[in-house]
């Protein structure tokens, strides 16, 4: 039987067409008592406002077309006042229009959407605006739930995404193909402070410059160039040196030492002074993990968030000995090394545990009659300082890599910052994580880390950028490009070269809207800060003024002009730089509507073919993105398991000597075969039947 044709079902559609006309219906009657209670109704003053339209065919066409875009304008949040015909308009009002409702006649005055608008408008904005954010390169499924409920969409990296939130260091080629409504969650050169022997580099640098203000690390030296610097150290001073190789992670191969000699000439390693006697809590070693959001590095702007971790070594602390320097659970603070001890504490109060939050630490300051605030605003001075160490690699990077990014910021990062702190409340840098841990293992990283996240995410100004807008703006450009005739110069945005000249800023490129994009991140940030705190630009005057001489362009320049790595900085931006003028090059060939052989010509005018084929692989070589991934020793203690079990039932079930064999019976022995196994070959030739003994 065929239900389409039975009465029921007749019955069922015919009920539902009555309901849905029904709902519409009731929807037109709410919409129109809506409006009428809206609008404040008047007659009109002069009748002939009420003059439509002479036609009454034409006039009922004009009034729906006016009554739409009234009702456009009065559904739309831009709406923030309506006026009767004849009253006066304020000169600001932006849009102005008519509407007629049962024989009256309203005017509407609507002003225009200010840029900056409340939190909870923001907050509207983006889950209408459904932001698009691609976490598929980050293991962290918490950043994908938060960005959700944020209201964002989760894309793939082959979409057009407004964030991309990855653990590990993107490529070059990825900052270059960006748009400029896109955001990605590393700065380009951000290694120069997350890799140990960099970050050491950087800070000696300018502790040789400012020996009063760079007191920020413990004495480092890199080794096997810095040998003979750290022997003569270690003949004069009596010290424990701690021992580190130069870009590893999570306390692997770190030991202690007095002995410098003990030291192969040629072993690359980071050594440094040990900090003997550190501030204790309950008799044990601990280092705070601070993290620290980076929005813009030219201007640089700096927050740092309110709670943070502090992990615990899991023994006792007893200043360094011969007897006890190997004890790791002593000297070591990584939770990597110490959730290896039984004496690892898992704990729901705040006061105990071998990890607490900051907010926990604070108070046991204030209980022992610490100054906090001072405390706070030494650890704030140590973080501005290391990032400023890197700041000109930082910001020629940049505008490097995003010459035409003028809507918003490319970039942000969240910093974990690892501090250690002496006896006397001094904060020492140790070393500063590029992706900090987001594992959520204790209920005190889900406290910490979820509204880290969140109020990350809250704060990037990535909604700023109208995605839309700028594709269409992007179409124009291109558009207007085709139209040039061959031989006009195009009106292209300027690529920047990286110096410090305000005429090259890639800000100033087609202003096209009334308030500098900065301003509005500015303010943006300014009012969603959450948790976090903005330490840079400083909101003190006097400090601002003491940290500009850090930014010191000839110091800094002449430092780090003298070195090969800096020549090899300057080099891979001058390869980069060429690139990308290469590429806007052709691109403009191609719209230009230029000749093939044309083009050829041009492109050996730029670089011959081979000079061009060697800067490729070389700064293929050069790039970051070669940061060795991440390796978990859960999934790799698993993974050991499994081929244990594997081999196991290999063994068990005789997989080996059956396939052997088979393959002998058929005939197909090869001579390795043979070779490989010359028992199994032996025991077959013998008669045995190897399927079953051994
Ligand atoms: P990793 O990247 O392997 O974690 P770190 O430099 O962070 O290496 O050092 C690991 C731990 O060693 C730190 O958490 C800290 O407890 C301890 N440590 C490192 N450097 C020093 C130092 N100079 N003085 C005292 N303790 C240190």
């Amino acid at each position: 039987m065929n239900l389409k044709n039975s009465k029921f079902y007749k019955r069922i559609q015919e009920l539902r067409r009555f309901s849905k006309e029904k709902i519409r219906k009731d929807r037109e009657q709410r919409t129109s008592a809506r409006l009428d209670m809206a609008l404040s109704e008047q007659r009109p003053r002069h009748e002939s406002d009420l003059e439509w339209s002479s036609s009454p065919r034409r006039r009922s066409k004009k009034t729906k077309g006016k009554k739409k875009a009234a009702s456009r304008l009065s559904g739309g949040k831009d709406t923030h006042c309506s006026s009767p015909v004849g009253d006066e308009i304020p000169p600001d009002a932006g849009i102005q229009s008519y509407i007629q409702l049962n024989d009256k006649c309203y005017r509407l005055a609507c002003t225009r959407q200010v840029p900056v608008k409340s939190s909870r408008d923001d907050d509207r904005s983006i889950s209408e605006s459904k932001s698009a954010i691609c976490v598929s390169n980050s293991r962290y499924a918490m950043i994908g739930r938060i960005s959700k409920t944020l209201g964002y969409k989760l894309v793939k990296e082959t979409k057009l995404w407004n964030i991309l939130w990855s653990d590990s260091f993107p490529g070059v080629e990825l900052f270059k193909n960006m748009k400029r409504f896109q955001q990605i969650n590393h700065f380009p050169g951000m290694i120069e402070i997350c890799r140990k022997d960099l970050l050491s580099r950087n800070l000696n640098r300018m502790f040789k410059v400012y020996p009063h203000d760079y007191k920020i690390f413990p004495k480092t030296w890199m080794l096997p160039a810095d040998y003979g610097d750290a022997m003569n150290y270690a003949l004069t001073h009596k010290r424990t040196f701690i021992l580190k190789p130069d870009s590893g992670a999570q306390g692997r191969g770190i030991w202690l030492t007095n002995d410098l000699k003990t030291i192969g000439a040629n072993e690359r390693l980071i050594c440094q002074t040990y900090v003997h006697r550190p501030l204790l809590i309950d008799g044990y070693k601990f280092d705070l993990r601070v993290y620290t959001l980076i929005t813009s590095v030219d201007p640089l702007r700096i927050f740092v968030y309110n709670e943070g971790l502090a992990r615990f070594a899991t023994n006792k602390y007893v200043e360094p000995t011969p007897g006890n320097s190997n004890d790791l659970y002593m000297h070591l603070t990584n939770y990597s090394v110490n959730k290896r001890n039984s004496h690892y504490e898992l704990c729901d109060n705040d006061d105990c545990g071998s990890k607490r939050k900051l907010s926990a630490i604070n108070n046991w300051m204030r209980r022992h009659n610490y100054d906090v605030e001072e405390f706070w605003t030494n650890v704030d001075d140590v973080i501005i300082k290391t990032v400023l160490s890197a700041w000109p690699v930082l910001k020629h990077n940049y505008h490097a890599c995003f010459p035409g990014h003028d809507k918003i910021q490319a970039c942000f990062e969240i910093l974990g910052f690892d501090i250690l702190v002496d006896w006397k409340l001094k904060p020492y840098i140790l070393e500063v994580n590029h992706s900090p841990s987001f594992h959520t293992n204790e209920q005190v990283d889900r406290e910490v880390k979820r509204p880290l996240i969140r109020d990350t995410l809250n704060l990037v100004s990535a909604v700023l950028a109208d995605k839309k807008q700028i594709m269409r703006e992007d179409r124009k450009r291109v558009k207007q490009r085709l139209l040039k005739t061959k031989g006009e110069a195009l009106q292209r945005p300027r690529v920047c070269n990286g110096s410090t000249k305000t005429e090259c800023s890639p800000r100033k490129v087609e202003p096209e809207e009334d308030q500098d994009p900065l301003a509005q991140q500015v303010a943006w940030e300014d009012s969603h800060m959450g948790n976090f705190r903005r330490i840079m630009p400083p909101p003190d005057g006097t400090k601002a003024e003491y940290y500009s001489q850090f930014y010191g362009q000839t110091n800094q320049v002449s430092i780090f002009a003298e070195t090969a790595a800096s020549k090899k900085r300057e080099d891979l931006a001058r390869k980069m730089r060429l690139q990308i003028e290469e590429k806007k090059a052709k691109q403009d060939q191609m719209l230009n509507g230029r000749s093939k052989t044309d083009k050829r010509k041009r492109q050996l005018v730029i670089l011959p073919r081979a000079v061009r084929e060697k800067n490729r692989v070389q700064l293929y070589r050069l790039q970051e993105h070669w940061v060795p991934g991440f390796i978990s020793e859960a999934e790799e203690r698993l993974r050991h398991t499994w081929l244990q079990m594997r081999t196991e039932a290999i063994k068990t079930l005789r997989i080996t000597e059956n396939v052997y064999a088979t393959l002998y019976e058929a005939g197909n022995l090869t001579n390795t075969d043979m070779v490989v196994f010359p028992h199994l070959y032996q025991h077959l030739q013998n008669g045995f039947d190897i399927k079953q003994h051994t």
